[in-house]
């Protein structure tokens, strides 16, 4: 049979209900999963090839990421029912409920080679049965409540039952006791009657007295001897007939003298009234005491056959049954109407303290909910301030407790100190043991007891880093945390890392102090103007410098007027546009010193500094002596002059023979030795210019140049120079576009100087590019002349000091010269009031311009 392909099989796995997924490596790439999956996940099948964690970063946080690490890593089987999980569904965070399983696929080795993740969603189930069994929870509540509801309605019923009960039997007592009383009247009535019908026969009467079931005596005479008594009474009296029969009855019950029954007989036998009386008391003494009981007596009057009364019939009924009966029937009322008031009351109470339950209960269950809420208000305020720390962007941490426990730390804390967030709830002391034996655990102790804010400025820290230890300042801020009982159990700490900013500090302090030993050393005066005001301040070694002895300060005005006519105007148009156009100002002068009026030269280098946006200005910067160097290049200049004066004068015989011997050379036809004449005239036109140079210089540096000023018209001044040039030169062609005359006075040597050198510069430095471009015009009312050639270019930067003395650009030092020729030229420039400059490129080419004024 054909077993299915790779594909097939997918495919049937893919449409299996049961959300399955393979996953590889410990990060759980996702090597597929199917439809169920994808819909569990609410991803698409863009999330095969991915790592769980990019697939689904909501699981970031939740166990699930590190699960498949551990099945992948030990080769287990994970799983799980009704397990929660967060996911993003809809672009929503929702909780959902799986049975999962995570099972390492192993080969035959045992490695495991891919995870088997199958996964059913049971959050219907889940929540139906949470609903389910919340419900009975409920329901149980309900009944219980409602038992200790119907518990309660019983007893109280109970209560009132019984209650009843006592009622009905105190009214049927009552009844009995009437009923009994009814009874005994009767009796006590119908044995009267007989006995009145048997009191003439005595045999009669004591026969029937005997058989009275009812106790009589018949008490005969005024002393009231006993005549006849039956066994009833006997047996009350517990007595004999023999003991008791013919003797008076106060002498058998002498006790009876004080009680009121002897009157009531007496009074029987006096007026032949019956005496009834009931429940009356009578004390009897028995052998064991007095004793009481209750009677009911009746006495009636024994009747002689001649009408006179002789003696009482009286009947005595022992009741004293009956009144304890009642009387412990009354007392047991009373009882009984007090503990069914006691009752009455506890159940008042009950019900009292019941409703007091059912209130507290329901405080209660209000308070539960507001300690509930408030707790997760507590947990997420606790929460957000620990956000808050750790995504401050300065550096915070808080300690907890004396043993300063790291409790939260940001990672902005943990860069500074070096240390990764294993420290976190450690002490600091075992955090960070380096800190033993530097200030801060006793400070923050200390911030502890106070209870005081400390704050720390570019404090000293020795901290390991990296293994190594490091010196840092720090700007600290310990402040103290209390609870809610105002006792300082926290301390919240702020620190920022200044080390750089501090090293800077120390290093510019070290580098204002090395300036200040240089300036001492180098013998620098420095002087600072108010751009504004033009007040003037200086060091010592300025005053001292210009041999200023006064007693006040040097005031600008004061320092300007020492300066030698010469450069006064110079100095002052230098420092205005200094303060002006904000350039470098540097130059070089000659003034009278205050003390002795010596001359002296200075350089004076300054420039203009812009501070913070307000434009706040000041011009400033340093002056030194220059006075010996100025001599030393006198003498130079001098020399120079001399030697070039004492060189000249055989270059001029020189040039003189060469000149004669080239014409007899000429006239003979030796062309050979006419070329070589020509060549060393060549030679020596070249080095007579060199020393006219050096002579030049020695003359201009001494003041000893003078312009010899005439009319001249430029043009043809520029053309005589170019075709002088061009006698010497092949290598070139001279382009010249001077088609204006142009007149102006000018010293016509010095000018045509300038322009030859200017011509001799482009061919000497532009070898290998033929063309050079001169150009004479008119712009904005003056005459300017530019020499332009096409040669490897000046670099920007050394532009400008291109026309200082002996100055050379870097670039073509192979090029022979001593870098008088630009400076010279500017200097005749500068004389005519006119302007040099250059404008330079690399690899494109130079140009030179000047200007000379019209008139
Ligand atoms: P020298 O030519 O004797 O060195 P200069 O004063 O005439 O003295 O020139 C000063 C420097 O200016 C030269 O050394 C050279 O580096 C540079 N320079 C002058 N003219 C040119 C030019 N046309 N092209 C390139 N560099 C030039």
């Amino acid at each position: 049979m054909p077993l299915l392909t790779n594909e097939q099989l997918l495919e049937v796995y893919t449409q299996t209900k049961t959300a399955t997924a393979i996953h590889v490596t410990e990060d759980a790439i996702i090597q597929t999963a199917n439809d169920a999956m994808l819909q569990i996940w609410d991803k698409d099948r863009s999330v095969i090839g991915k790592s769980l964690e990019m697939a689904l970063p909501e699981l970031k946080g939740q166990p699930f990421i590190d699960m498949f690490k551990r099945v992948w890593r030990e080769g287990l089987t994970i799983s799980g029912t009704d397990t929660p999980a967060d996911l993003n569904i809809n672009g929503k965070i929702q909780t959902v409920y799986f049975d999962f399983e995570y099972r390492a696929i192993k080969d035959s080795k045992g490695q495991t080679y891919c995870i088997l993740h199958t996964a059913i969603d049971v959050t219907d189930r889940f929540l139906g049965r949470e609903a389910m069994r919340y419900a009975v929870e409920k329901e149980a509540a309900l009944q219980r409540e409602q038992a200790l509801n119907e518990e309660l309605a019983s007893s109280n019923e109970e209560l009132s039952a019984m209650n009843e009960e006592y009622q009905e039997a105190q009214a049927s007592l009552s009844k009995l006791n009437n009923e009994l009383e009814e009874r005994v009247n009767k009796r006590t009535s119908d044995l009267a009657e007989s006995i009145k019908k048997l009191i003439y026969s005595e045999q009669k009467l004591d026969n029937i007295l005997h058989q009275l079931p009812s106790p009589v005596v018949v008490l005969r005479g005024p002393n009231q001897v006993i005549e006849v008594t039956n066994e009833a009474l006997l047996s009350f009296w517990n007595k004999t007939e023999e003991e008791v029969l013919g003797r008076p009855m106060l002498e058998i019950f002498p006790e009876l003298t004080s009680q009121p029954f002897p009157n009531q007989w007496k009074h029987v036998l006096e007026t032949g009234e019956t005496i009834i009386n009931k429940e009356k008391p009578v004390v009897f003494n028995k052998v064991n005491g007095k004793r009481l009981y209750y009677v009911d007596y009746y006495y009636q009057p024994l009747t002689d056959l001649d009408g006179t009364v002789s003696g009482v019939l009286a009947t005595v009924i022992d009741v004293t049954h009956k009144v304890e009966a009642r009387q412990q029937l009354e007392e047991s009322q009373i009882v009984l109407q007090k503990l069914n008031d006691e009752l009455a009351a506890i159940n008042e109470e009950m019900t009292a303290s019941n409703e007091e339950l059912i209130v507290i209960n329901e405080e209660l269950a209000e308070s539960q909910v507001n300690l509930v809420s408030k707790v997760s208000e507590l947990a997420e305020s606790e929460s957000r301030f620990r956000l808050l720390v750790e995504q401050a962007p300065v550096a915070i941490n808080i300690f907890k407790t004396r043993d300063l426990v790291i409790d939260v730390v940001n990672d902005k804390m943990l860069e500074i100190w070096g240390k990764t967030n294993k420290i976190q709830g450690m002490p600091l002391a075992e955090a960070m043991p380096e800190l033993k034996g530097q200030p801060f655990l006793q400070i923050l102790d200390d911030v502890i007891t106070t209870g005081e804010t400390y704050y720390g400025n570019a404090s000293k820290a020795r901290i390991i880093i990296n293994g190594k230890e490091t010196e840092k300042y720090f700007n600290l801020i310990y402040k103290p945390l209390r609870n809610q009982n105002g006792v300082t159990d926290r301390i919240l700490q702020v620190a920022s890392d200044i080390t750089e900013q501090f090293t800077i500090k120390l290093e510019l302090e070290k580098a204002q102090e090395m300036m200040r030993l240089a300036i001492e050393a180098a013998k620098l005066g420095s002087w600072y103007i108010d751009p504004v005001t033009k007040s003037l301040k200086y060091n010592q070694m300025l005053a001292k410098l210009f041999g200023y002895e006064g007693t006040g300060s040097m005031t600008y005005d004061q320092a300007i007027a020492q300066v030698t006519e010469e450069y006064r105007d110079k100095i002052v148009e230098e420092i205005e546009k200094a303060i002006l156009s904000g350039g470098d100002y540097d130059i070089t002068y000659s003034q009278k010193r205050f003390n002795d009026g010596e001359i002296i030269w200075l350089r004076s280098l300054g420039k203009i500094n812009e501070n913070g946006e307000d434009g706040f200005r000041t011009f400033s910067g340093f002056v030194m002596d220059i006075t010996e160097l100025k001599k030393d290049e006198q003498r130079k200049n001098d020399f120079i002059g001399m030697v070039s004066h004492e060189l000249k004068t055989p270059l001029t015989s020189l040039n003189g023979y060469i000149q004669l011997l080239q014409s007899k050379a000429d006239g003979k036809g030796d062309k050979f030795t006419a070329g070589a004449l020509a060549t060393a005239g060549k030679q020596v036109k070249k080095m007579t210019t060199m020393i006219n140079g050096f002579l030049n210089i020695s003359r201009l540096e001494s003041g000893k140049i003078v312009l010899n000023k005439s009319s001249l018209r430029l043009d043809e001044l520029i053309h005589a120079v170019i075709e002088e040039t061009m006698v010497i030169t092949t290598s070139h062609v001279i382009k010249c576009t001077c088609e204006v005359p142009i007149t102006l006075s000018g010293d016509y040597d010095k000018i045509s100087n300038v322009v030859s050198n200017l011509l001799s510069n482009a061919i000497k430095y532009a070898p290998n590019h033929r063309d050079i471009d001169v150009k004479c015009e008119i712009i904005g009312g003056m005459a300017q002349v530019s020499v332009k050639d096409y040669g490897p270019g000046i670099d920007k930067v050394q532009v400008p000091q291109l026309f200082e003395r002996y100055y050379r650009a870097e670039t073509n030092h192979t090029i022979s010269g001593f870098g008088i020729g630009l400076y010279l030229s500017s200097e005749i420039i500068d004389r005519h009031n006119g302007r040099i400059w250059a404008e330079s490129e690399i690899g494109v080419g130079s140009t030179f311009y000047f200007t000379l004024p019209m008139n």
